[in-house]
């Protein structure tokens, strides 16, 4: 074809004498990157990585586009002038998917300003090279061509920098994909392959083709078309991510809109491809996408009647949970009533035991002692456990009342330990009670709860303790503003799979039995709940079985 120098392009898109394969490369690789790119952008306009591959594409077409005028345009100084835009475009377009990668792996998040000042720096020696005469030395009028007059520095310059994003993409990829879970994984893999063969083929095959030309092994500079394809070999990974992975955030339909779209788009090109040639190419490429269309649509639906099963599940689940919830209030109340219902013939029982134990009803003889102790002892025991479970129910239903007051809790402690002393005496155990404070000890609490929680630990440590001692220490941490409890042991001690639970409702260590067999399981999960609810806690430790167990309350010093 032969250049005009001074008249109007006669062609500016279509001229007659063009190969087939020119349009095959150029056309649906521009035209389906946009769709693609336009297609992610609308989705979720806002996330970066959407926004950067439509940039990406809209670059792509440009280039297309000034490569499809070049070929079928004969007018010289207009190819002249974009001729540089071929450089600027493929410099700016392999800086954004180094973008675009960092966008992708980090989920959204942006690069710092550094990376962004190494993009500007990369790509602002090309801008200069475009705008003078370095990008261009000379034009082949006979061929209407620039194709060998392309300035050497500024296509090598180009060209570094496209090999430096590409080997950056890599190392980017390889990094995350040491550190990412097995589902990204997969996403990585797939567009780091597509990213990667896209890259190379428009960057390696355009160089090597211009490179042979140069050196006039090659005659045919239309070569280079090839190097369109991988293009499309990165929207079909883009699509493969789209759809399958949702690495995009676009939803199941519109992903199935954009499968269709893509299969009619490259079997609308029969209506304009007349060579049998291209024919040929529109045909495989059309049977490659609708089966790689159908595969996913496949995965998809099978991926939606999941969820859809998923969602019945998760609504009789729910439905399920709310009829427990009204069950385990009916259960609260039930206790509540059952419990006080216990209670009154619990009290006339344990009075009448300690009335007739005292003499009040005459001498009784002896043989009748130890009887009356177990009632009494008994009676106790169940007094507890119906204790245990109405403050349960309390505070499960939210009806728990605090009444906070200011105590002395080192004051009280004492005072407990010198209560319960005889009863640990009564089992061969000492009762020992210490105090380190800097402090006054006063915290802001409800005393009855308070007194509950201290006489249910040490009461605990003389139940798992068979011998030895208990040992009582109230200290403080005057900067904390904390003062702590410590009952300390040499009882049964817990393993670690007790230390676990122990906190939990009616949760009991299989040692426990042995050494009590009086228990609910409750008295922890109550006290605990109730230092909490208080602005302390309850923190247990020990070294395993039969090495004894340190039990830790404390509460926030008011002054
Ligand atoms: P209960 O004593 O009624 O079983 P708790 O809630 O008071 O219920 O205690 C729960 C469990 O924690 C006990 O069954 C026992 O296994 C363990 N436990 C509590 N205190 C001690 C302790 N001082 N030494 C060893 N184990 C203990």
């Amino acid at each position: 074809m032969i250049c005009y120098l001074f008249e109007a392009p006669t062609y500016f898109l279509f001229a007659p004498d063009l190969p087939p394969l020119l349009y095959y490369s150029h056309v649906p690789a521009a035209i389906i990157s946009l769709l693609v790119g336009l297609f992610v952008f609308m989705n979720q306009p806002k996330r970066l990585a959407n926004k950067l591959l439509f940039i990406i594409t809209i670059c792509f077409s440009l280039w297309v586009l000034i490569s499809l005028i070049s070929w079928t345009n004969i007018n010289a100084s207009f190819i002249a002038f974009l001729w540089p835009f071929f450089g600027v475009l493929k410099t700016l377009l392999v800086i954004l998917c180094v973008y675009f990668i960092y966008a992708f792996i980090n989920k959204g998040k942006d690069v710092g300003w550094k990376i962004k000042t190494i993009f500007i720096l990369l790509l602002a020696p090309v801008l200069i090279f475009a705008s003078t005469n370095l990008s261009l030395t000379g034009f082949d009028l006979v061929n209407c061509d620039a194709f060998l007059y392309e300035g050497l520095y500024f296509k090598y310059y180009y060209t570094a920098v496209s090999y430096i994003a590409i080997i950056w993409i890599f190392a980017l990829l390889i990094k995350s994909y040491r550190t990412a879970d097995q589902g990204f994984k997969k996403q990585i893999l797939l567009m780091g392959t597509g990213m990667e063969l896209f890259l190379l083929l428009f960057v390696t095959i355009v160089f090597i083709v211009t490179y042979l030309t140069n050196v006039s092994l090659l005659s045919d500079s239309r070569l280079e078309m090839y190097g369109l394809f991988g293009q499309l070999v990165f929207m079909v990974t883009i699509s493969v991510l789209i759809v399958r992975f949702k690495a995009f955030n676009v939803g199941l339909i519109a992903s199935q809109a954009l499968l269709v779209g893509l299969v009619v788009l490259i079997a609308s090109q029969f209506t304009f491809v007349e060579s049998v040639f291209g024919i040929i190419l529109t045909s495989i490429t059309l049977v490659i996408t609708g089966i790689v269309g159908i595969l996913l649509l496949r995965s998809v639906k099978k991926e939606i009647k999941q969820r859809e099963e998923l969602q019945v599940v998760t609504q009789k689940l729910a439905m399920a949970n709310e009829k427990l919830k009204v069950l385990d209030k009916l259960k609260s109340e039930f206790v509540s009533i059952a419990s006080h219902q216990l209670r009154s013939p619990l009290t006339a029982i344990r009075g009448y035991a300690s009335l007739i134990m005292d003499g009040s009803f005459g001498k009784i003889p002896k043989k009748a002692e130890e009887p009356l102790e177990r009632i009494s002892e008994s009676a106790k025991n169940m007094a507890f456990s119906i204790e245990d479970y109405l403050n349960v129910s309390r505070i499960e239903s939210g009806n728990m009342k605090y009444n906070l007051t200011e105590l002395n809790l080192k004051e009280e402690t004492e005072k407990i330990c010198d209560d319960l002393r005889p009863e640990a005496v009564k089992k061969g155990l000492t009762l020992l009670f210490r105090s380190d404070m800097k402090s006054k000890g006063i915290i802001k609490t409800d005393l009855g709860k308070v007194i509950q929680i201290v006489q249910n630990l040490i009461n605990n440590s003389i139940k798992y303790t068979p011998k030895g001692s208990i040992k009582v220490l109230v200290r403080d941490d005057i900067k904390r503003k904390r003062i702590y409890v410590d009952i300390i042991d040499t009882g049964i001690g817990m393993n670690s799979k007790t230390l676990d639970t122990i906190f939990g409702k009616f949760e009991r260590a299989e040692n426990a039995n042995v050494a009590n067999i009086h228990g609910t399981g409750l008295g922890l999960f109550v006290a605990h709940k109730m230092a909490v609810a208080m602005g302390g806690d309850i923190k247990a430790q020990s070294e395993g079985d039969d090495k004894g167990s340190i039990f830790t309350i404390e509460f926030p010093l008011s002054m």
